[in-house]
């Protein structure tokens, strides 16, 4: 059975802070310290800062209750901050994303309807709406940056005039609580993905949508259907089943990024939901060098 997921769009308005620090009055004894924390600090912040930031919150004041059949041991909200840290690796362009999420039935969103995503033009100009239909049986993945409970993986590829690129990163095979529900993380990045840029607005001939420099692989036309892509595996294809995980291919990711800005080039075409390994790295070092600055200075 296909379900699918079409699209609104919705438009609000976000907001920004600012921080500002003095040490003026902090003692010359502790000011080396301070200040290498806030060395540390800004030199984790600046591998980082080059990327997508999704602003995300639950809004609990008009969310419908969760669905009444479901399995997997999460949350939406785990499900949710999964999904945006493999988009937020996926396209690195610096840009902030605004999006609101909560739970609906049937009679708000349609019969069928999985999900349902408002979105801005262009993408993070306001705060997006997702919802998702609580009428349906869900998999929640409580371990959902780990694909154990789908015995296959298959990954597909195809040359659209720009070099072979991934079309497809599929999970069949569902066993235990996956079995015959549909998975939450692949709508949601679905969703998220509709926000992020592939709804329909990224530069397209009406068929196919362009992929140009500076983005990887450009001169190449992917096919197109609507606000989605038309391609069976990928995450944007307009519908999927039960017992099916589709992960972002490289075809999403280029159709997002090709949306964000006309610059974009900072793209990781196979993301983890995981920081990036570099970054990983470095926070771990600056964790470990003020820790062991800490200890330096109790000694002496
Ligand atoms: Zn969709």
């Amino acid at each position: 059975m296909l379900i699918w997921l079409p699209v609104v769009c919705g438009a609000f308005m976000g907001q920004r802070g600012s921080l500002d620090a003095s040490i003026s009055h902090i003692s010359k004894r502790y000011r080396p310290r301070f200040l290498l924390l806030i060395c540390l600090v800004c030199c984790a912040c600046a591998t980082s800062a080059q990327a997508i930031t999704i602003n995300s919150s639950f809004d609990s004041a008009n969310s419908e209750p969760g669905p009444a059949t479901w399995a997997g041991g999460g949350s939406l909200l785990g499900i949710f901050n999964t999904a945006a840290s493999y988009w937020q690796n996926a396209v690195t362009q610096d840009r902030d994303i605004n999006i609101v999420y909560r739970w609906a039935d049937s009679s708000q969103i349609g019969g069928g309807v999985l999900g349902l995503a408002g979105f801005c033009n262009p993408p993070g100009a306001c705060t997006a709406l997702i919802r998702f239909n609580r009428d349906f049986n869900w998999f929640i993945d409580g371990t959902p940056t780990f694909q154990e409970e789908y015995n296959n993986f298959t990954e597909s590829t195809a040359d659209f005039g720009g070099g072979e690129m991934n079309t497809g990163r599929v999970f069949t095979g569902a066993t235990g609580d996956a079995a015959g529900r549909f998975d939450l993380l692949s709508v949601a990045l679905h969703e998220i993905g509709h926000v992020v840029g592939i709804n329909g607005g990224a530069p397209n001939n009406g068929t196919e949508y362009t992929i140009s420099s500076p983005r990887p692989l450009d001169g190449s036309l992917i096919p197109k259907t609507g606000g989605h892509i038309n391609l069976s595996g990928a995450n944007m294809n307009p519908g999927i089943g039960s017992s099916t995980r589709r992960l972002l291919t490289e075809a999403d990711i280029l159709v997002a990024a090709e949306h964000m800005s006309a610059a974009a080039n900072e793209i990781n075409l196979n993301p983890s939901a995981l920081p990036e390994p570099s970054t990983l790295v470095l926070q771990i070092f600056v964790i470990l060098g003020y820790a062991s600055s800490r200890r330096r200075i109790r000694r002496a």
